[in-house]
């Protein structure tokens, strides 16, 4: 294959990546998207081994790679629980992080093959470009496995806080971009790189650790984001123009995410990018607290719930990871439509950070073939509670937390939250008094209007149907 026939092949593989992110912008479309991206792929897999000048031993090299990293990958997608994606999407951007990092040493290490010089003699844009891009996948590498560990549960979510974090992240920051400069000014030597790998490395892994309970959705985004200007940097040094197109896709794809994630859950864009933007040191009454005397609730029962629902005129469901964890969402959807035959007007409010993954409620309820039309925003929903007569939350604990509006030391202070007690009745489907994710216990679960129904999520729905059907 040509030059120019490769550089169209990847200019199509490009279009297809851009059409694959608008696709997975909604549910409705986000299987084409997956399809139009997988094509993409293909054909830059396909166009990268017509490259001229690839020889056999390099083809056979890469085809071994894909079957070992594609094997393992589809032996994971295969296995993998949908309430363990976080973690493991987590784990991919380690990877990619990782594999910057391999290809700066490459390049630095055997720069004749990628046409950027010779050794101790490569361009200075080229050290420029391998510089950063190896900063930041080190940084996303150890970023990423700490994110992985906290979401995995390997690790306490809690946030590690210490005196001086800031600065010393800023300090770590600072120096090693004087380092790069300097190792761009001496050209390139291999100590300086290994030195600003193991700093970036203490970075990515500082950057991290003061994060916990709620922040943990737009870390994961942001750490998306990391991974895609990686990418983007190594391309510039190994002058492959889909890795740019692709890695600036991902990077800005992930940083649009971010925003959106930041303003869902009132955090400053800021502060994330410069991390440690959780709890500051000493505050925060987040996981492991001192334990609460026990408080009365008013727990009812699965029948006594479908009683309350049938004489509804309007009912709010609000998921969250609970549901996720029980698989409930095909009978959250079988009760719904029971509902609406009792002449009930039935909506979804999704929060932006239920669940443990960006749109993980919208992914379930739309594998039960839940109306689009029916599934609402925070935003959209949230003057809705005060018409409704009951609010169904199931699994979901933190994103309906009025603690983040009162309480200051709480690590969820400052979310938006579903304001589901404004409903006449709030049903909480959980199978304790435990808390969420962010560790913190829920005051409305003590409040005169709040039923408890104890009991695994899709179990209990399961038995509200059969109720409703007698
Ligand atoms: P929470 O984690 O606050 O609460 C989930 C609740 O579900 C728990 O209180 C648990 O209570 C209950 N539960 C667990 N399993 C079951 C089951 N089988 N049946 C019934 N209930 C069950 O979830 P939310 O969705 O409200 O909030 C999401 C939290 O996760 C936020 O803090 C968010 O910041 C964080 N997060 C979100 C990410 C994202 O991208 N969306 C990523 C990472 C973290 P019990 O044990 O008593 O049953």
């Amino acid at each position: 294959m040509s030059h120019t026939l490769s550089t169209l092949a990847y200019l199509v593989s490009s279009v297809l990546f851009i059409l694959a992110l608008k696709g997975l912008s909604h549910p409705s479309t986000s299987r084409r998207g997956n399809l139009m991206g997988m094509i993409g792929m293909a054909i830059a897999i396909l166009a990268t081994l017509a490259t001229p000048g690839m020889r056999a031993g390099g083809i056979g090299l890469i085809i071994a790679g894909l079957a070992i990293g594609g094997g393992i990958g589809a032996v994971i997608a295969n296995r993998i629980q949908m309430t363990s994606l976080p973690q493991l999407v987590a784990a991919f951007h380690s990877l990619v992080g990782l594999a910057a990092v391999f290809v700066a040493a490459a390049a630095l290490y055997a720069p004749q093959s990628f046409g950027i010089g010779t050794p101790g003699n490569i361009h200075g844009q080229s050290l420029v470009e391998m510089s950063l891009g190896l900063a930041i996948g080190a940084i996303t590498f150890s970023g990423s496995v700490i994110a992985f560990a906290k979401l995995d549960g390997r690790m306490s979510g809690a946030p590690i806080l210490f005196k001086g974090q800031h600065l010393l992240n800023a300090a770590l920051g600072v120096l090693l971009l004087v380092l790069i400069g300097i190792f761009v000014a001496t050209g390139g030597p291999t100590g300086l790189f290994w030195l600003i790998a193991i700093l970036s490395f203490a970075l990515g892994f500082l950057l991290i650790i003061p994060i916990g309970g709620a922040d943990m959705p737009v870390v994961v985004s942001m750490l998306n984001s990391y991974s895609g200007w990686a990418a983007a940097g190594i391309g510039f040094t190994i002058g492959n123009l889909l890795l740019i197109v692709t890695g600036a896709l991902v990077g800005a794809s992930g940083a649009i995410l971010s925003y959106i994630m930041c303003k869902g859950m009132n955090r400053s864009i800021l502060n994330v990018l410069l991390g440690g933007f959780g709890a500051e040191a000493g505050g925060a009454a987040a996981a492991g607290g001192p334990a609460q005397p026990a408080r009365p609730v008013k727990s009812g029962s699965p029948e006594d719930a479908a009683y309350i629902m049938k004489n509804a005129g309007k009912v709010i469901i609000v998921p969250g990871y609970g549901m996720a964890v029980a698989q409930a969402q095909q009978v959250v959807r079988e009760m719904a439509d029971l509902l609406k035959k009792e002449g009930a007007t039935v909506e979804y409010a999704i929060h932006p950070v239920a669940g443990r993954m960006p749109g993980h409620m919208n992914v379930l309820l739309a594998e039960a073939n839940v109306p689009y039309d029916d599934v609402h925003e925070l935003e959209e929903i949230n003057p809705e509670f005060a018409e409704a007569d009951v609010a169904y939350v199931i699994g979901a604990n933190d994103v309906t937390n009025p603690a983040a509006k009162t309480d200051k030391t709480s690590p969820i202070y400052g979310m938006p939250i579903l304001d589901v007690d404004r409903a006449k009745t709030v049903f909480f489907v959980k199978r304790g008094m435990s808390s969420g994710y962010a560790g913190v216990e829920n005051e409305l679960f003590f409040r005169d209007n709040t039923m408890m129904l104890f009991g695994d999520a899709k179990k209990v729905t399961q038995q509200i149907v059969q109720a409703l059907q007698k």
